[in-house]
């Protein structure tokens, strides 16, 4: 199924609350207002740890501005923090893929200069959707999204709570299927970085690079494994293998697809606002326990 697809199918995981769980929680996918996220910093991580999570990854949208802000409230708070982001790459004919960096050195020059020109890049598609949805008749798109954000990490979910909030849309996945979507009248193709460099941009700053979200790429088992080999020939190293509301099936398959190619196992809800039940941090995140964990050697 396509990213487009899955968001509000209900599928019939059963929901562990993390609270219940004995056993240390990871969520290493999540986002701030410093992407496409509703909540700041300060009040994701306090959500974390009410939800009960022992390891968070903050995981924007090819930003890692929100991580100091994070780091400031999870020391105060007790919570791990891990590093992260969520680098927007262009593989095979221009298909979106997101790469998690897992413990990144945010500093590092080499992974900010190339944050900072997908960032660019997502400015140059936002005028296209902008024009796009105006020219369908939609007025002061251009003005209300892209000026008065003020910050560089403008996603297509900016656009979909604009139409939202104006009544152009119902909810958020008519304003994906009509207007931003593959399909969506006003669909711009970004066209990113190769993923090789992502991948290595990550792996320079120390980090960990991980395929997030595989089960939502809509790909053939065929692709999927094409994915994974250029992917691991980059230099790539963990697969997330569990999200919050991927089917018992789905989670096999991915567990079978890490243990196949030798990739670590990462989890993550990729939460992005309250509001869905379904979606929350550390929730239904187990393991299963015949893959190896990205965070295996992080206690050492
Ligand atoms: P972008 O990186 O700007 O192309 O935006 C992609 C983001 O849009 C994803 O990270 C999701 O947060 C969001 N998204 C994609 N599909 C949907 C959908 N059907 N409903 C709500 N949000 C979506
Ligand atoms: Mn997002
Ligand atoms: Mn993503
Ligand atoms: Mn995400």
């Amino acid at each position: 199924m396509t990213e487009e697809a899955q968001v509000g199918v209900q599928n019939e995981i059963e929901i562990i609350g993390a609270e219940d769980q004995q056993y240390t929680v990871y969520d290493l996918h999540c986002h701030t207002l410093f992407s496409d996220g509703t909540l700041s910093p300060t009040d994701l991580v306090i959500r974390a740890k009410e939800k009960g999570v022992h390891y968070l990854a903050l995981t924007d949208h090819d930003e890692t501005s929100g991580l100091d802000e994070a780091q400031a409230k999870a020391d105060e708070i007790k919570l791990n923090l891990i590093h992260g982001v969520e680098v927007s790459v262009s593989w095979d004919n221009n298909q979106t893929i997101h790469i998690v960096g897992l413990n990144i050195d945010k500093e590092n020059e080499a992974l900010q200069q190339g944050l900072a020109e997908i960032r660019q890049e997502r400015v140059r598609r936002a005028k296209k959707i902008a024009s796009k949805l105006e020219k369908a008749g939609i007025p002061n798109v251009w003005r209300d999204v892209v000026e008065q954000n003020g910050f560089e990490a403008l996603t297509r979910t900016h656009f979909g709570r604009f139409l939202l909030e104006h009544n152009h849309v119902k909810d958020m996945k008519e304003a994906f299927k009509k207007w931003l979507g593959r399909k969506g009248r006003a669909h711009v193709t970004g066209h990113w970085v190769p993923m090789k460099d992502a991948v290595e941009w990550i792996t320079q700053a120390g980090g960990q690079a991980v395929i997030a979200h595989p089960v939502r790429y809509g790909m053939t088992n065929r692709k999927l494994e094409k994915l994974v080999l250029d992917f691991k020939d980059a230099g790539g190293i963990g697969l997330e293998v569990i999200g919050n509301r991927y089917s018992s099936a789905e989670r096999a398959a991915m567990a079978s697809l890490a243990r196949r190619f030798d990739l670590l196992a990462s989890v993550g809800s990729d939460f992005h606002a309250p509001g869905n039940p379904y979606i929350e941090l550390g929730r239904n995140l187990g393991l299963p326990e015949h893959v190896k964990p990205i965070w295996h050697d992080w206690h050492n």
